[in-house]
């Protein structure tokens, strides 16, 4: 049977006919839907992890005791996992490990651009790099096979392109692989010195020598002989943007397993032809090994190694052609800047804080708090990666100090990140005296990615009733002192305005928890649907104070300040904002 599928649709089948017992992630963008469709396997346990690091060592364990893992997460979350992958590639595997890796190329919704191929040979492990989505299949069962035949973890890198572009998919039958025996063996699994040295030897005498000679011996490899006036080595999404524009008049090295590299496939198909291109998105990860190798090509003197590559930009690096654009729309979009939604329950911790723009610095993390730092709210100073908006925050006030500067540190992160990274950097704050506040926003869900669930809203990955974490009992657990935790109702401006103030005077850690449910979240969208507020145009006297708080269902139009009522849930912080009483609230909360 054949299906359109997505390439995180199609691994997740893959997952599921190879056999795969255990699926871990924690959701990023573009690998989210991988955990999202495994879940729906009932043979297979899924779990969101509270990070990627956590991930991959249940996925480890899983394997080590002897079932097929997979660990799927996107390419910055194989940072926080790189600790567990560089010693489970010296322990290997039992049952098979595939660990995915989703970049970013062009840097959609990511804060960096990093090529995680890098990874494989500083970690030694096996990977593979699909183009499409019948390839994402297939290759989750290759990468299971060579996972197991070469005691390997596989590195399985995909890119937004490949994970969410559809393609049509052979089905297969689920193949039972079961659970292999686990036998204790302390030199493979107890990684201290003795035993990783041995390891260290061995991966580099026999398992990598070994995965050489498989690279240039694998189906996922191949040669495609055309016109030899011109060939191109590539892989992943630039193998299908080079067909579109070459077809079959050049000669092609599809490389699907990229790591160790072919060397002697290189060497074969370089020999045969004429002009020698290499075509791969980011770092020159497969040029740089061809030219040590001694054999002439042209690969990032005409590629950059920024963004993705698409058909136009080959077309202009090899051709030389400009290409038109020819799907020009007559109508202009219009520009929309990223801004927290109508009805965040975001905005009004942003907004009591925004008043003390001068005194304040507000380490930020990622996820949807980001959009604080956007004006009109302008309340941030830094993003650098999960958990950061805690531990940047501690360094900052520690200089602050230092420097005798009078500058309060506000950190912010979600629900979601505070179980991520964010309670290690709570704990390091209690523990090194840092004298800054900490924001938990608790929007009851991991909203930028897509509504995943995590342990604070009581449901697993398959929105069955699960244990639900108390962050504030965590909180205090760490030491932050009763007096020094408000949790507040973030649509009431007071209890904002009131915990921003005391937190200013603390000398302590001092932490805000706010409590209201992400205004997407689809049962809170039903219970608020009759909620909306308007302008009094009599009363109203166009200060614009409104408009400040950044709501996108506010706006001002012939000198007339007015609200969406299609936008507006009603949460009333603009009411509660405006000085002269000139906004109304209408409706009543659907029970
Ligand atoms: S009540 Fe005001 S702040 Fe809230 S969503 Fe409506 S317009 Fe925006
Ligand atoms: S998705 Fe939810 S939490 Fe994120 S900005 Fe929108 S309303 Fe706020
Ligand atoms: S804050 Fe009130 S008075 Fe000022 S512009 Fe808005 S609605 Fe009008």
């Amino acid at each position: 049977m054949k299906k359109l599928l997505t390439g995180n649709e199609a691994i997740a089948r893959g997952a599921y006919e190879a056999g795969c017992l255990v699926a871990t992630a924690y959701p990023g963008t573009p690998s989210t839907e991988i955990l999202e469709n495994i879940s729906s396997y009932e043979e297979i346990y899924s779990e969101w992890s509270t990070n990627e690091k956590v991930a991959l060592e249940v996925g480890a364990g899983a394997s080590i005791a002897g079932a097929r893992s997979l660990v799927a997460m996107k390419h910055v979350g194989l940072n926080v996992a790189a600790d567990p992958l560089f010693t489970i590639a010296y322990e290997g595997v039992n049952g098979g490990l595939i660990v995915i890796t989703a970049d970013e190329p062009g840097m959609h919704s990511s804060q960096n651009e990093q090529d995680n191929r890098l990874f494989a040979p500083h970690a030694k492990v096996a990977m593979v790099e699909p183009s499409d989505s019948q390839e994402c299949k297939d290759f989750v069962k290759h990468a299971f096979e060579i996972s197991e035949t070469y005691d390997t973890p596989v590195l399985f890198k995909v890119t937004t392109r490949v994970c969410h572009s559809k393609g049509v998919v052979e089905l297969g039958e689920r193949i039972d692989v079961g659970i292999k025996e686990y036998v204790k063996d302390t030199k493979k699994y107890i990684m201290v010195p003795a035993n990783s040295k041995a390891k260290h030897i061995e991966i580099e005498t026999d398992r990598l020598p070994r995965l050489r000679e498989y690279s240039n011996n694998s189906p996922l490899n191949r040669i495609e002989w055309n016109d030899k006036k011109i060939g191109i080595i590539t892989s992943g999404a630039s193998y299908l943007h080079a067909k579109e524009v070459f077809g079959d008049t050049v000669s092609y090295l599809k490389v699907g397993f990229s790591y160790p590299l072919p060397d002697k496939l290189f060497k074969e198909f370089s020999n045969e032809v004429d002009k020698l291109y290499v075509i791969e998105e980011n770092e020159p990860y497969m040029e740089q090994f061809i030219k040590a190798m001694g054999i002439e090509c042209i690969g990032k003197e005409i590629f950059s190694v920024c963004g993705e590559i698409n058909p136009q930009i080959i077309r202009e690096a090899m051709l030389g052609e400009k290409v038109e654009d020819t799907h020009k729309l007559d109508l202009e979009v219009s520009s929309r800047p990223p801004a927290l939604c109508a009805g965040c329950p975001h905005r009004g911790i942003f907004y009591a804080l925004s008043k003390h723009k001068n005194k304040v610095v507000v380490t930020s993390d990622i996820g949807c708090y980001t959009l604080g730092a956007m004006p009109p709210l302008g309340m941030g100073d830094t993003v650098i990666c999960m958990g950061a908006g805690i531990t940047a925050g501690i360094g900052f006030d520690k200089v602050n100090q230092m420097a005798d500067r009078e500058k309060k540190v506000f950190g912010f992160v979600g629900d979601s990140t505070f179980f991520h990274s964010g309670m290690t950097g709570l704990v390091n704050a209690v523990y090194n005296k840092s004298n800054m506040v900490v924001v938990i926003l608790d929007n009851r869900i991991t909203a930028m990615t897509g509504h995943q669930q995590n342990p604070g809203t009581g449901k697993n990955i398959s929105g069955i009733e699960a244990p639900m974490i108390d962050i504030e009992g965590l909180v205090k657990a760490i030491g932050v002192k009763e007096e020094n935790i408000r949790v507040i109702d973030p649509y009431k401006m007071d209890e904002n305005i009131n915990a921003v103030k005391d937190a200013l005077q603390a000398t302590d850690p001092f932490v805000i928890i706010t409590k209201q449910p992400c205004a997407l979240i689809k049962d809170v969208q039903k219970a608020r649907r009759g909620l909306h507020c308007q302008v009094n145009q009599d009363k109203c006297r166009k200060c614009k104070t409104c408009l400040r708080i950044g709501c996108p269902a506010i706006s001002m139009k012939d000198n007339v300040v007015s609200m969406d009522t299609s936008l507006c849930n009603g949460c009333t912080v603009c009411l509660q904002v405006c000085p002269f009483n000139a906004i109304e609230s209408f409706g009543k909360e659907v029970e």
